[in-house]
């Protein structure tokens, strides 16, 4: 796969993605994604983005507003 944006090589890494929800901000750490080696550019597959929803939507639900997950494929 290409970068989108500048056409560069995307290489199998991890990334952290912001969630913002009204004033929550919530960093789920260590997301699996192809990152682009030359812009730096994440794309983070499909599954991993219903994987990210959950893991977000439980936190909120334990009363976590602000602050980092960890990327957790169990979870
Ligand atoms: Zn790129």
């Amino acid at each position: 796969m290409t970068c989108p944006l500048c056409k560069g090589k995307m290489k199998k890494g991890k990334t952290n993605l912001p969630f913002a929800r009204g004033k929550n901000l919530l960093v789920v750490r260590d997301v699996p994604a192809l990152v682009c080696s030359q812009c730096g550019d994440s794309f983070v597959e499909y599954e991993n983005v219903e994987i990210l929803e959950n893991i977000v939507a439980s936190a909120e639900k334990d009363g976590v507003l602000l602050g980092f997950i960890q990327f957790n494929k169990v979870a």
